[in-house]
């Protein structure tokens, strides 16, 4: 009942009329948001030797160093209550920092790209150096700006798999695929602005209405008034920075499992998004998602195909389409919590940031990271070292 009121007022306080749904979103992705305080976004590309307007110059390589870029990073000097139990992107840097300098050899950073705006996007890979790797998993989390969960999850599996780092498995993670839109949330808490909701990257694009896999829109969702913002794709497929960075990042690493970390809903989602049918591994998708399920200490989320969430619904473009379409990866969108919003509380109602990050995070970050651990340990079971391994004990301790 609570999410039929939860999408009661998306429709209402999400509107955009749509006209034509092959029209890229006309709004932005963002409502009551103030004018960009950041000027123009810097140019993608200022690849020496581009001829100018003939085509797009191959992008940077970025080759920031992790130590040196984190330890310039500062936190706020208060810290919002309204986000008490969350870091901020500095301080969650510095925590991986930590990490990184604690475990040389099994932690590794790499900047894998940049966003719209020129920041970093960090991955960092744990591999244990014992064992040959047999398996990858690559997890990444914000594609969307105020859902705060995932990376509070991925800094919890950093922080648990170094110190006890899965054999044969290697696992990379993207603590924050977008930055941009990250770093105005967090303006906008500094600020105590309330109720803007912010979904986008700098460019104003869905990032994950952006992939190349199953596009068409199809469903006659599209032909309903009111909830354009969730059925657009974007103009082409890979058109923002931040989706070819993962994409790039795939295409290197091949990985055989892929968790994207979003918020809310109390899901795992699995392929295929944009189409009603069962895709061709339809059975070891949802057997990994009972994984993920079963390995959560609270339990109660619903592991289910994307496509098939609704009979009205088809999610075009997504990102697990296009890992499992292009890269045969298992695929995996985990919707954190069930929301923070409460009906009758109107601090809640009000308040976006609110909704999708709830006051206290730990029990969402416990079942986040036990979902995601679960999955890594299937993989890490079905390895050569199997047999020896200490990671099939689920009720492991964290
Ligand atoms: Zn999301």
């Amino acid at each position: 009942m609570r999410f039929f009121w939860l999408i009661a007022g998306l429709m209402i306080t999400h509107t955009a009329v749509a006209d034509s749904p092959r029209r890229p979103f006309p709004h932005g992705q963002e409502d009551n948001a103030p004018a960009d305080e950041e000027g123009p976004p810097a140019p993608e590309s200022t690849e020496a030797g581009s001829p100018s307007g003939s085509t797009p110059a191959p992008e940077r390589a970025c080759t920031l160093y992790f130590p040196t870029w984190a330890k310039r990073q500062s936190a706020p000097e208060s810290h919002p209550e309204r986000a008490r139990d969350y870091h901020f992107q500095a301080q969650l840097m510095t925590k991986m920092l930590a990490l990184t300098e604690e475990w040389p050899g099994l932690i590794e950073a790499e900047c894998i790209g940049r966003s719209v705006r020129r920041d970093p996007v960090w991955s960092f890979t744990i591999e244990n150096p014992t064992r040959p790797t047999e398996f990858t998993v690559l997890v990444f989390a914000q594609l969307h700006a105020l859902e705060w969960l995932g990376p509070e999850v991925v800094l919890r599996l950093a922080e648990s798999l170094t110190d006890s780092a899965p054999e044969g498995v290697r696992v990379v993670l993207v603590p924050i695929a977008n930055p941009d839109g990250r770093a105005r949330v967090e303006k906008d808490l500094l600020n105590e602005r309330i109720g803007i909701y912010r979904r986008a990257n700098a460019n104003g694009v869905d990032l994950n209405r952006d992939w190349a896999v199953n596009r068409d829109i199809q469903s006659w969702w599209s032909k309903m008034p009111f909830i354009g913002r969730y059925y657009y794709t974007s103009s082409a497929p890979l058109s923002q920075p931040e989706s070819r960075n993962l994409d790039r990042l795939a295409a290197e690493i091949q990985p055989d499992a892929v968790v994207s970390l979003h918020s809310f809903g109390g899901y795992v989602y699995y392929p295929w998004g944009g189409l009603a049918e069962a895709a061709p591994d339809n059975q070891e998708l949802h057997r990994l998602a009972e994984v993920m399920l079963s390995a959560q200490a609270r339990g109660g989320y619903i592991a289910v195909q994307l496509g098939k969430w609704a009979s009205w619904f088809k999610a075009h473009g997504v990102e697990i389409d296009h890992f499992y379409g292009n890269y045969g990866a298992a695929s995996f969108i985990i919707e954190l919590s069930k929301s923070g919003f409460k009906l009758f509380d109107w601090d809640t109602v009000r308040d976006y940031f609110r909704w999708y990050n709830p006051i206290d995070p730990e029990p969402h970050i416990q079942d986040g990271f036990r979902a995601v651990r679960g999955l890594i340990y299937d993989y890490a079971a079905r390895t050569q070292s199997a047999p020896s391994s200490p990671h099939r004990d689920r009720k492991a301790p964290n």
